[in-house]
């Protein structure tokens, strides 16, 4: 498959570390506050992604971080830490609002179908992985300290910008008006890999004791930690949103690969913002919606996640109430005819010639549906095989072209699809095969015009909880 690698600004063609396995790593959530659905589309991105993965074979071992200290209001180092302000903001301990939107956020992930990444690990469980690094920088030489904080030396770094191809002047500048004032920081854009507890930071909650300290750590060296601790290093695929290059990945990578001399990832995958109004969505911004919001609207949580799959994940997309409800609208059509192919055939052979047309079309999605994903996960492209796939099957249906063992055929088409898309495809067509095998031996019997028995088929299909409409377009089976 190919994927588009940022490293390099190319579609490559994936090829992993260890044959047959993936080393999957996500930057996962700040816990301060609950995720936006702009957060939750970088999500579903990568939950996609994983899936996908797994569709073409791959063992994937993934791994996230939950960020619950030493993020900072400003991704430079500067202001408070949000954790703090949320505790404050909210009266509750620190540990307490990290307990609580860590909770929140798997409970959106859960309702979106996005799955719970095999290993998860809080920054505040891994402070001995963290100091570790750190002491390994100092030994490496990248690391210094001052009454202050102890800083990475970004001018020790060879290819601090190779991820974010910034001019590093420019960097210079920009960070230099938000930067935490500290007389003995050598360059502004050096950035803090440990906190000390001093100036505004004299009371903060969360600390540790370590060589520089009591303190706690900086942002950016969490990921650092835990990727190396859980998946190695290198590991093959680094994933978030791609507000992250500039800073915090561009951080990871001089970390990482300052403390163990080898590059962190091979592949580097950005989702793009979800937008609104014209700006970003951000926590900060102001201007977010969750999915809390959506559910008290009576939005149904996998009409979002159908939303952002008709967009590709590099590309912006815009939100606005009135595409949400025509991904809704859209969403249940799909599941409205999924369920009729699925559930309404005719019995032993087609009325008419050419038995193998449904045949052909489910062959023909099987294919377009996974080289469209295996071109840089194009979910747009895959949906829309999809429905072309249904449409093609209702038009076949209709002529009395479709019979059951078509219908188990797409049956088991659509569950491999949604075992990537994650949409609940085949919910409502999940009839028990007890079921479908009456009403298929009715079917027969009525074609043999044995009617008794066909009588008695219907019964034993009552008493399994189902009925059987007769129509022209063949039978139809729903719960009774
Ligand atoms: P945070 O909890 O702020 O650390 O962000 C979690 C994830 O959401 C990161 O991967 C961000 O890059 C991503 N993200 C932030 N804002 C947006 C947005 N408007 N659209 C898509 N992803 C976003
Ligand atoms: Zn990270």
């Amino acid at each position: 498959m190919r994927l588009y690698n940022t490293l390099t600004r190319r579609k490559e063609e994936f090829r992993p570390i260890r044959a047959g396995r993936v080393g999957l790593y996500t930057c996962g959530p700040t816990v301060y506050s609950a995720a936006h659905i702009g957060n939750l589309r970088t999500y579903i991105f990568e939950d996609v992604l994983e899936r996908t993965l797994a569709f073409e074979g791959y063992r994937v071992t993934r791994a996230m971080n939950i960020t619950d200290v030493g993020h900072l209001t400003s991704d430079a180092d500067a202001g408070e830490d949000k954790l703090e302000k949320g505790a404050r903001n909210e009266g509750r301990s620190v540990w307490d609002i990290a307990a609580f939107y860590t909770k929140t956020f798997f409970e959106d992930c859960a309702a979106l179908n996005i799955r719970k990444p095999r290993l998860v690990k809080p920054a505040t469980d891994c402070i001995p992985e963290q100091i570790a690094i750190i002491t390994r920088l100092f030994k490496n030489g990248y690391a210094y300290e001052t009454p202050t904080a102890v800083y990475f030396d970004v001018s020790k770094s060879k290819n601090y910008t190779v991820l974010s191809r910034e001019k590093l002047e420019g960097k210079e500048t920009a960070v230099r008006t938000e930067v935490i004032e500290d007389r003995s920081k050598r360059t502004p854009r050096d950035f803090v890999l440990w906190f000390k507890l001093v100036g505004h930071f004299k009371n903060h909650v969360m600390r540790w004791p370590s060589p520089w300290g009591e303190g706690f750590p900086g942002w950016h060296i969490e990921c650092s930690a835990i990727s190396s601790s859980l998946l190695g290093q290198p590991f093959d695929i680094h994933t978030g949103g791609i507000d992250l290059i500039s800073v915090h990945h561009t951080n990871e990578i001089a970390q990482s690969e300052g403390a163990f001399g080898k590059p962190l990832a091979h592949y580097w995958m950005h989702g793009e913002f979800l937008i609104i109004d014209r700006a970003r969505m951000g926590k900060s911004q102001g201007n977010f919606i969750t999915l809390q919001t959506l559910r008290e609207k009576g939005v149904d949580p996998l009409a979002y996640r159908y939303l952002t799959l008709t967009a590709h994940y590099r590309s912006p997309l815009k939100f606005t109430w009135e595409s949400l409800a025509a991904a809704e609208i859209a969403y249940r059509k799909l599941l409205g005819k999924i369920q009729f192919v699925a559930t309404g055939f005719h019995g032993g052979q087609p009325k008419t010639r050419s038995a193998s047309g449904a045949r052909a079309l489910i062959v023909k999605f099987e294919e377009g549906f996974k080289a469209a994903l295996a071109n840089d996960l194009n979910a747009p492209r895959a949906l829309a095989s999809l429905h072309t796939l249904v449409n093609g099957l209702l038009a076949l249906q209709t002529r009395g072209m479709y019979t059951s063992s078509d219908a188990r055929l797409f049956l088991t088409a659509i569950k491999k699809a949604d075992s990537v898309l994650g949409l609940n495809l085949t919910a409502a067509a999940k009839i028990p095969a007890a079921v479908v095998k009456r009403v298929e031996k009715r079917e027969l019997s009525r074609a043999r015009k044995q009617f008794t028995h066909a009588d008695a088929l219907r019964q034993e299909i009552r008493a399994l909880g189902y009925e059987v409409d007769d129509t022209p377009l063949g039978s139809f089976i729903r719960k009774s």
